[in-house]
């Protein structure tokens, strides 16, 4: 292989003991494919397929033995970081944000979350993400984050992904990062301005929000009174719901989870 721009000129061939060497476009060299223009578009493609592989592979695993996100985030860490990062000293100043995307759509499958979930609250929710500076200012640049930024502080793994049951604990998230159908995220389909996307199961003329779902929405008040505390109920606040939505206690966690699986029944 000739490294060049364009396509090397052959007309001379290259011998070795006499025998005459092949010319090719690409070629693999411990473990990373070259290709003969120097870009390594294809050898990072070839790394992303093999730890896709493996992250579907652990997934399989992780899934027939029931491991709690924690274990399985770490797993990903250990089997499938090493294939996407092998050899990135050589091509690591160009595709570094494949390592990203993939940690990413793992991260989205694990906490069952749509592709179009904004990648801050998915790095917020697992603490994945290293550049913590970075997070932040995502966070406040994503318009979409709105209702994260209430109550989403500190940059570490949400532990309320090992306290809670399957159901509970996938409805919390999706709360958490606006997968839902509420009205505020329905109007953003249909580009309604924000104050427009009012609630439409009750009839006080606000808009649709988490926080309106969570503590004021009279439509919900019979389940609210099951599984929030009055604390929180009575006269609501952003204070209150910034606490109630950061709680580390697991049974006020489990009933928030409770709350919002039967009230997004209402939205289906
Ligand atoms: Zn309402």
């Amino acid at each position: 292989m000739i490294f060049c721009g364009k396509k090397a000129n052959y007309q001379f061939p290259f011998k070795f003991q006499n025998q005459k060497l092949d010319h090719v476009s690409s070629f693999k060299y411990l473990g990373l494919t070259f290709n003969f223009n120097g870009n390594f578009k294809v050898g990072i493609k070839l790394l992303k397929d093999q730890a896709r592989k493996a992250m579907m592979s652990l997934l399989r695993k992780s899934r027939q033995l029931d491991l709690p996100i924690k274990t399985q985030l770490e797993l990903f860490q250990t089997l499938v970081t090493p294939i996407l990062t092998y050899s990135c000293e050589v091509w690591g100043y160009t595709g570094i944000e494949i390592i990203e995307t993939l940690q990413l759509e793992f991260c989205k499958y694990l906490l069952h979350l749509k592709k179009s979930t904004p990648n801050c609250m998915v790095y917020g929710e697992t603490g994945q993400y290293p550049l913590y500076i970075y997070w932040t200012k995502a966070c406040n640049e994503c318009s979409k984050a709105d209702n994260y930024s209430l109550f989403k502080m500190n940059f570490h793994y949400e532990s309320y992904l090992d306290k809670l049951p399957n159901c509970y604990k996938i409805a919390l998230t999706k709360f958490r990062t606006s997968n839902h159908k509420l009205p505020i995220e329905k109007g953003r389909y249909t580009n309604l301005p924000k104050y427009e996307r009012v609630c439409t199961k009750c009839n006080l003329n606000r808009v649709g929000d988490e926080f309106h779902f969570l503590l004021e929405c009279p439509a919900l008040a019979e389940i609210r009174e099951k599984f929030i505390p009055p604390h929180f109920r009575q006269h609501p606040n952003f204070f209150k719901y910034s606490n109630l939505m950061t709680t580390p206690n697991r049974k006020k966690l489990l009933n928030l989870g409770k709350f919002v699986a039967e009230g997004f029944k209402l939205y289906k």
